[in-house]
């Protein structure tokens, strides 16, 4: 597993869904299954538009940078380097026009309804709006919560960009998108560090309205392509038919080589694979082992691998995820269900003394359970501690060396006897819900909320997402 994991980060290092390295990152997994002795497969499915981050640049142009004039004689190398910012686009994320943007910057504070209200008029500029240092999985949620709501007061107002500032310190860099649906965001953003966006707060506080920068974001757009999840499968002996996915998101940012998201939880999955053929025994269900891509575009991997598995959904006995880095695992997040629960406590009885048996009934979107969770099928989450994952969340920090290689091993052991137990035992782990009971769990869990705040209620109440009505 360590080597695995190895050549995934330092080999094929960062993979965006529908790069070359997603491509190798693929054949890495197919690979790793095969030497594992584990039958394997890839499913392909459409991504409607590729993206790549070019030559971002943010500099403070005005009052005392660089005069406008010259940046539009083309004099670009004379900018003074000290007013340059450290930036990075947001995936998916459009291009500034060619030559970049030259506009005033409104600090809009955090951004809420009163904020833009006080902030005056805006047509044209660039926002910037103020973040507080992540340190808990509720700050994590929130910073995919509340750029919906920013950006569409930001689009209602005619601001031409907005600039976000970073949620991690010492000027660490990392990519967030803020949209959901695979498809280009409504108007170019950027996270800039968080102490040049803080100079750059003081900067526009000490000269209202004077403030003006240059923000060139050459992005690339391209696409429709295909893309891949791999499969590996343990055929059931006599309920083939009936199926436990172990599944982990393959693809990562690729500011660091996407270790802790989630490069150790993909060789986690391949790892339990691994252990559980090498024990010569065979489950009476089929267990799947599916590495997904797209995930960092809004779970689109695992959206299509659902949309193409709907026909078994009423056999999926449960589906099972990891996406929290090594933190040391306390149980699993049942997905708004407490039904699954005694049946889950009876298949871990055995690591009983691990602590990872205390299990929580929440539900929220996020990864690669979701789809599965919005079809009635059971989900278990794996609720980890935050350990190392904030700090380093989808930033260049994110490398090998913060994967904790003990913990990862306890971790793929508690996968594999999650899996094998829930595809061994007599009775199903749980129902598959339907509609009916899915619209209760829905609200009662306020998930409801979460589907509105990020635009997929509509296709929440279509039947386009989840289950049909
Ligand atoms: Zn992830």
């Amino acid at each position: 597993m360590e080597e695995n994991l190895r050549r995934l980060t330092d080999e094929v290092g960062g993979r965006v869904t529908g790069s070359p390295e997603m491509a190798r990152a693929v054949e890495w997994g197919v690979a790793a299954f095969r030497a594992a002795g584990v039958d394997v497969h890839t499913e392909k499915y459409t991504l409607p538009v590729t993206w790549s981050e070019e030559q971002t640049k943010l500099t403070i142009v005005e009052p005392f940078g660089p005069a406008h004039e010259r940046i539009t004689d083309g004099k670009i190398a004379l900018m003074v380097k000290t007013t340059s910012l450290q930036v990075a686009s947001e995936g998916w994320g459009p291009p500034t026009k060619p030559g970049g943007l030259v506009a005033t910057v409104v600090d809009v504070g955090y951004g809420s309804e009163e904020d833009f209200a006080k902030a005056g008029s805006m047509k044209g500029a660039i926002v910037l709006v103020h973040s507080d240092i992540g340190t808990s999985w509720a700050d994590l949620f929130n910073e995919y919560l509340r750029p919906p709501g920013i950006i569409e007061r930001a689009v209602k107002n005619g601001a031409a960009a907005i600039l976000w500032m970073g949620a991690r310190e010492r000027r660490l860099l990392y990519r967030h998108t803020n949209s959901l649906n695979g498809e280009i965001d409504k108007i170019p953003q950027a996270v800039v560090a968080r102490e040049d966006a803080m100079r750059l707060a003081r900067t526009v506080s000490a000269y209202p309205g004077r403030v003006r920068v240059w923000l060139d974001m050459p992005n690339k757009i391209g696409g429709p392509i295909e893309q891949e999840n791999v499969v590996g499968e343990i055929r059931g002996y006599d309920k083939p038919d009936e199926t436990v996915v172990l599944g982990a998101h393959l693809d990562s940012w690729e500011l660091g080589t996407g270790a802790l998201d989630n490069g150790c939880n993909a060789a986690l999955v391949i790892e339990a694979a691994r252990a559980i053929k090498a024990t010569g025994l065979v489950p009476h269900r089929t267990i799947r082992f599916v590495l997904f891509s797209g995930e960092e575009q809004g779970t689109i991997g695992s959206y299509e691998y659902v949309k193409a598995h709907r026909a078994e959904l009423d056999k999926m006995r449960a589906m099972i995820t990891y996406d929290s880095g090594i933190g040391r695992v306390t149980g699993y997040s049942l997905g708004g269900r407490r039904d699954t629960e005694a049946g889950l406590r009876e298949v871990l009885k055995a690591l009983e003394s691990w602590g990872a048996n205390n299990h929580t009934y929440d539900a929220s979107f996020g990864t690669d359970n979701f789809d599965f969770l919005l079809e009635g099928v059971p989900t278990l989450v794996a609720n980890q501690e935050e350990a190392n994952y904030l700090p380093n969340y989808h930033a260049a920090s994110d490398t090998l060396d913060k994967v904790d290689i003990r913990e990862l091993k306890l971790h793929a052991a508690l996968a594999a006897l999650t899996a094998w137990g829930i595809a061994d035992r007599t009775e199903p782990l749980g129902k598959r819900l339907s509609r009916a009971e899915l619209d209760i769990l829905v609200k009662e869990t306020g998930l409801d909320q979460q589907l509105k705040l990020l635009g997929y209620w509509d296709a929440w109440q279509s039947g386009a997402r989840g289950r049909k009505p």
